[in-house]
C-alpha cells in the first residue's frame, strides 16, 4: 500500500468525512473512533463489515464517528 494515499482516506463510519486514518503495521486506524481496518494484499479494506472495534466498544453504533451526527443534531 502506498502511504501517499493516506491523507485522502477517511473513516467510512464518519458521515462528515473528517476522521483521518493512520497506518499501523497491517491496519489503518481511525484518528477519531480508533476502529482499525485491515490491509489485505496491500489494499486497505475500508468496509464497515471488516472494521475491528476497539476493546471498549460493543457495537458500531457506539463509536465516536457514528455518534457525531447525532451529537451535532442535538446542539
Ligand atoms: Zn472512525
Amino acid at each position: 500500500m502506498d502511504d501517499a494515499f493516506l491523507p485522502n482516506l477517511r473513516c467510512p463510519l464518519d458521515h462528515t468525512r473528517q476522521a483521518t486514518l493512520s497506518r499501523e503495521d497491517q491496519v489503518l486506524r481511525c484518528s477519531q473512533c480508533a476502529v482499525t481496518f485491515p490491509i489485505k494484499q496491500g489494499l486497505p479494506i475500508l468496509l464497515v463489515d471488516e472494521a475491528i472495534l476497539p476493546p471498549h466498544i460493543q457495537e458500531v453504533s457506539g463509536l465516536p464517528c457514528r455518534k457525531k451526527r447525532a451529537l451535532r443534531g442535538a446542539i
